[in-house]
Order: structure tokens, then C-alpha cells, then sequence
């Protein structure tokens, strides 16, 4: 019988290689801009043809390579970063595997020039379809990689490939990581001979952000940091009203390698809880430092995933540093006054819409310690439309939403309520007898548990009514009645069989807020703004949606256009 194991040849082992850590040309331009960041560069030039599916070039000025080195970089597993497995724990460059050259090579023509500084020539090295050819050139000191026609010997690789836009949009992204967690160094990005991104060294983070982000987000995010044994994170996390329908740009560093992980995600969604709305996901940037030994970044060819070794510190971190950026209560909410403005300037005699420029109302509360001062103070002045309150503080005019407010207020008691153990249900003194339809006795009979639970207790009282024995605290005796009908009529509504736990508590919360309509006298609305600046969260209703919309005095001059 014929011997069927066969070792594989190298070209073969390439190609088989490059299915792994080559997948698109986005896959080209994270590998060559990493080696490049590892040679000690502080230019990196990327430009890409065709959204890198013709031409993708990294040019840098790092220390290049002397002739020999650029000869042996190309075979397999071979790197000048790591000599043995224990380096690894050291690690403090991205590359180490030795196979991101190979593998480019094995799937694209490659030319690569590069010029060590003590050297006046530099050496070439073409690599195409196996055929390597070297000779000496005159460039530049540094290293530049071009890598033409991708997967060209791979017509199904190839043809897998995605519109020029798609790709040349995973190139930008690539190139948009690295501005970001290496702010301290330049970046060019160019398509097909436009310059599309330039970041310059000396704008630093705040410039990295506002390459990164819309300028308005980059512009109004919110810093916090955290520190615990061999773990430092820093964020930066946008506003509440920038947040997006999915967690595309919620990007996650560790040791300024770009990552995807979701434990680091959800950590970041529990730090900002209930202040972003259902659905909604924050942007930011979280930059997580972790000593060598606590991490593993061998865990994914492409080392796109880590793994830690003290997982829960780093959460609890990544959660506190979003606690903190989220306390600068100035900085939750910022509004655009664009259509505000538009509206009075449609009149005649007024000048044009070019004129005033985006609006923006930043929260600016008097500047006091935090400590010192949990809250800023507010003095209501009036209510108006029986919905808002109108008042006054530290110089800013504030419009607060009296329903918004007090569901706040009401959630937070019954959280409190929750998590002390307190009792959730307050005994009637004398029983309320309530008759129910046979419609109504079904809903209440199918989640009698969940009521249960939430704090009504009833008891069966003849044949077509309930004893309404205790009610949850939250609520006033008054209110017990018509509150309990209300969640009947809300629990008819939702599909049948639908699982209901605390949702049936913060329906009764939200029952009992105060509502858009009510008339409230001026006690009522000092009680219900000092009852909010007490809670935890005071700038946001459970719901997400703002509780206040603060108008500073400089927000005033130009609306009332004082300033040009
Ligand atoms: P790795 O980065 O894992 O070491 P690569 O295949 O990416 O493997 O690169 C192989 C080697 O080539 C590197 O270890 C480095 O010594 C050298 N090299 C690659 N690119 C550059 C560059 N831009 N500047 C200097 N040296 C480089
Ligand atoms: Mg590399």
C-alpha cells in the first residue's frame, strides 16, 4: 500500500496560512501597518487602489531592514520580535508570529524597499508568484510594502471580495484603529489618489476622535478613567443623544491593539445602565492597558480576540471608568438648537439660515467640586403647559420635563427598595373590594404571580370580585385602585404567555409619575426637583430620554443672535 501523509510544501502551507491572516485587503493593511508601528515608525503613509484590491502600499520611516533581514522576512515564521514562547508574556509588539509577510506573498505580487538609517542604499525585494528577486535601490530610510492584484492566483478568493467601497471602507476603518490607539504618531490614508484621512502626531487623542467620530461626537465626549493591580482603563464615551443602533463604534483597545470582545462590551453598556435607551449603544473609545503576564493575545490568528487572566478586574474597571465619564453631568446632554433657531429666522428681516451656525446648548453647571456639592442646586421658577418646569440654576435657564423627572424619581425608589430588601408591598388597612370583568379576571388570573410579586396582593371576595389586601409601596392608597386597573389594561395588551418580571414593577412606577398635564404647585415642584437632583442619575428618565434641557447664558446671546 501507498503512504497517503504527505508533509505539505511551503508555498502550500502559505497559501493555506494566508486563508487565516489574510481574509481582505483590510486584513493587508492591519498587517503591514502593525510592522511598520513595530519597526519604530512615527510616518505611516496607507494608500490603496481600488479599495485595495489593485494596489495596497504602507510606506514608513521606521528602521528598515538590512538586506538579509528583507531577504529571510518573507519565509515562514520567521520574526525578529520573539525568540522563544516566554517572550510572548513580555510582549510588546504586535507582531510575533512570522507569518503576515509569507502569507501576503503567497496570495499577491509583493515589492517591499526598505533602507536601514546607517545605510546609503537601500535594497528591493520583488516576490511574484514564488519568484523572488532582490537588487539594490535608492529610497528613502524606512520600509515600504506594496501589494498588488490580492488573491490573484485564488480566483475564488478573489471573486469572494466586495465592492471597491466595502473594501476600501474596512481598509479606512483599519487605519482609523490605529490613529486611535497610537495618537502620538502620524497617519495618512489615500484611495486611488485621494487623501482621505491625515492625522498629525502633535493633535493627539483629541485629534484621533475627531478622525475617528462625526466632529460633534468626538467634540462632546466624556472621559473616565479607572485603575485597579496591573490593570489601567481609559474611555472616552460619547453622549446619550450620539449613541447608535448597534456597537460598530464602540471600539475596544487592549495595549493598543485593536480587539473585539464581548464581555468588554457588555461592560460598557452595564456602566452606562439605564441612561441609554433600549436598543441604543454607546460610541467610544476604551483603552485598556494590562500587564503582559494577565494577558493572552495568542488566542486568534489574526490576534483580533485576547484573553485575560484576571477577567474581572478588567470588567469591573472598564465599568468604573464609564461610571466616571458619565458622572460630568455637564456633558450628558447637549442639544442641537439648529431647528429651534431656523424656525424664528423663516420671519422677514432676519438674516439667513447660513448666518447662525449649529446651536449648541451645553449643560453648565456652576463649577463646584463634585464632592462638595453632589447636585447643583435648582430653583423652580414656573410651570408651564402644565409639562414643563421652568427654572433657574447656577445662572443657566433650565426646562425640566415633569414626567421624565419623576419617573426617574419613582424608578430609583423602587430599585432601592429592590436591591435593600425593603418590602415592596404595604398592607391595605381595610380591603378594597374590586370588581372585575371576566376579560379582566383572566389577565389577572394568567399573571397573578408576576402582580403578585410586584406587590398587590388580592384575594378571591364572591364571585365576580377581589380583595385588594396590600399594594406596592411605590404607590399612594389613593392610587392603589386605578393603578392596579391600568397594569390590567396594559398586561391585556402584550402577547399572551410573555414572561413578565420586573417589567410589571416599573409599569406600576411609571403609573405613579407624576404626568405631562398635571398642575403642580410650586411645593410640588421644589419637592420634585430636589427628589431628582438626589437621584442617582438625575439627567436621564429610566427610559433614556432626557429629564432637562439646559439653556447657558452663551446659548441664549446667540440665540437671541447678541453674538455673531
Ligand atoms: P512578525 O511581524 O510577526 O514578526 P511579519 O511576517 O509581519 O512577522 O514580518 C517578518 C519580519 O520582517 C518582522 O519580524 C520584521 O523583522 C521584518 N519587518 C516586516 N516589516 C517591517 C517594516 N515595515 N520595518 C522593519 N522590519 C520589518
Ligand atoms: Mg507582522
Amino acid at each position: 500500500m501507498e503512504n497517503r501523509i504527505r508533509v505539505l510544501d511551503e508555498d502550500t502551507v502559505n497559501k493555506i496560512a494566508a486563508g487565516e491572516v489574510v481574509e481582505r485587503p483590510a486584513s493587508v493593511v492591519k498587517e503591514l501597518v502593525e510592522n511598520s508601528l513595530d519597526a519604530g515608525a512615527t510616518n505611516i503613509t496607507v494608500s490603496i487602489e481600488d479599495g485595495g484590491k489593485k494596489l495596497i502600499s504602507v510606506r514608513d520611516d521606521g528602521f528598515g531592514m538590512s538586506r538579509a533581514d528583507a531577504e529571510a522576512s518573507f519565509r515562514r515564521h520567521a520574526t525578529s520580535k520573539i525568540s522563544s514562547i516566554e517572550d510572548l508574556s513580555r510582549l510588546s509588539s504586535y507582531g510575533f508570529r512570522g507569518e503576515a509577510l509569507s502569507s501576503i506573498a503567497a496570495v499577491s505580487r509583493v515589492i517591499l524597499r526598505t533602507r536601514e538609517p546607517g545605510s546609503n542604499e537601500g535594497v528591493q525585494i520583488v516576490s511574484d508568484s514564488g519568484k523572488v528577486t532582490v537588487s539594490t535601490v535608492g529610497c528613502p530610510v524606512g520600509t515600504e510594502v506594496v501589494v498588488e492584484e490580492l488573491f490573484g492566483n485564488l480566483p475564488a478568493r478573489r471573486k469572494s471580495l466586495k465592492s471597491k467601497n466595502i473594501e476600501l471602507a474596512h481598509c479606512r476603518e483599519v487605519v482609523l484603529n490605529y490613529i486611535l490607539c497610537r495618537p502620538g504618531l502620524s497617519f495618512t490614508f489615500i484611495s486611488d489618489d485621494e487623501t482621505d484621512i491625515v492625522h498629525v502626531a502633535a493633535e493627539g487623542i483629541k485629534g484621533s476622535l475627531a478622525t475617528a467620530f462625526d466632529s460633534k461626537v468626538a467634540e462632546g465626549m466624556m472621559f473616565g478613567d479607572a485603575e485597579r493591580e496591573g490593570v489601567r482603563v481609559e474611555s472616552f464615551v460619547g453622549r446619550l443623544e450620539h449613541s447608535r443602533s448597534s456597537l460598530t463604534d464602540l471600539r475596544l483597545f487592549v495595549n493598543d491593539r485593536p480587539v473585539r470582545n464581548q464581555k468588554l462590551a457588555s461592560a460598557v453598556l452595564e456602566g452606562y445602565g439605564s441612561k441609554l435607551m433600549k436598543d441604543r449603544y454607546p460610541v467610544g473609545v476604551i483603552r485598556i492597558f494590562v500587564e503582559g503576564s494577565l494577558v493572552d493575545v495568542n488566542v486568534h490568528p489574526s490576534k483580533r480576540e485576547v484573553k485575560f487572566a484576571k477577567e474581572g478586574e478588567v470588567l469591573s474597571a472598564v465599568g468604573e471608568s464609564i461610571g466616571k465619564a458619565l458622572e460630568t453631568p455637564s456633558l450628558l446632554y447637549q442639544y442641537d438648537l439648529t431647528k429651534f433657531a431656523e424656525r424664528f429666522e423663516a420671519r422677514e428681516g432676519v438674516p439667513s439660515a447660513e448666518s447662525i451656525k449649529t446651536v449648541q446648548a451645553t449643560l453648565k453647571m456652576p463649577e463646584v467640586e463634585a464632592k462638595e456639592l453632589p447636585r447643583p442646586l435648582i430653583v423652580p421658577l414656573a410651570q408651564i403647559m402644565n409639562t414643563y418646569i421652568l427654572a433657574e440654576s447656577g445662572g443657566n435657564l433650565l426646562l425640566i420635563d415633569q414626567h421624565a423627572a419623576s419617573e426617574r424619581i419613582v424608578y430609583e425608589s423602587v430599585l432601592k427598595s429592590i436591591e435593600t430588601g425593603k418590602e415592596l408591598s404595604q398592607a391595605l388597612l381595610a380591603p378594597l373590594v374590586i370588581r372585575m370583568s371576566a376579560a379582566e379576571r383572566r389577565v389577572f388570573e394568567e399573571h397573578r404571580e408576576t402582580l403578585e410579586g410586584s406587590g398587590f396582593v388580592l384575594e378571591p371576595f364572591g364571585k365576580e370580585s377581589y380583595a385588594l389586601r396590600s399594594i406596592p409601596t411605590v404607590l399612594g392608597v389613593a392610587q392603589g385602585e386605578s393603578a392596579f386597573r391600568n397594569i390590567l389594561g396594559d398586561l391585556a395588551k402584550m402577547a399572551p404567555g410573555k414572561k413578565l418580571g420586573l417589567e410589571v414593577i416599573w409599569r406600576v412606577a411609571c403609573h405613579t409619575a407624576v404626568r405631562a398635564g398635571e398642575v403642580l404647585s410650586e411645593g410640588q415642584m421644589r419637592q420634585l426637583v430636589s427628589e431628582l437632583m438626589h437621584t442617582e442619575s438625575p439627567y436621564t428618565c429610566e427610559h433614556g430620554r432626557p429629564t432637562m434641557i439646559v439653556l447657558s447664558p452663551a446659548d441664549l446671546e446667540r440665540l437671541f443672535k447678541r453674538q455673531v
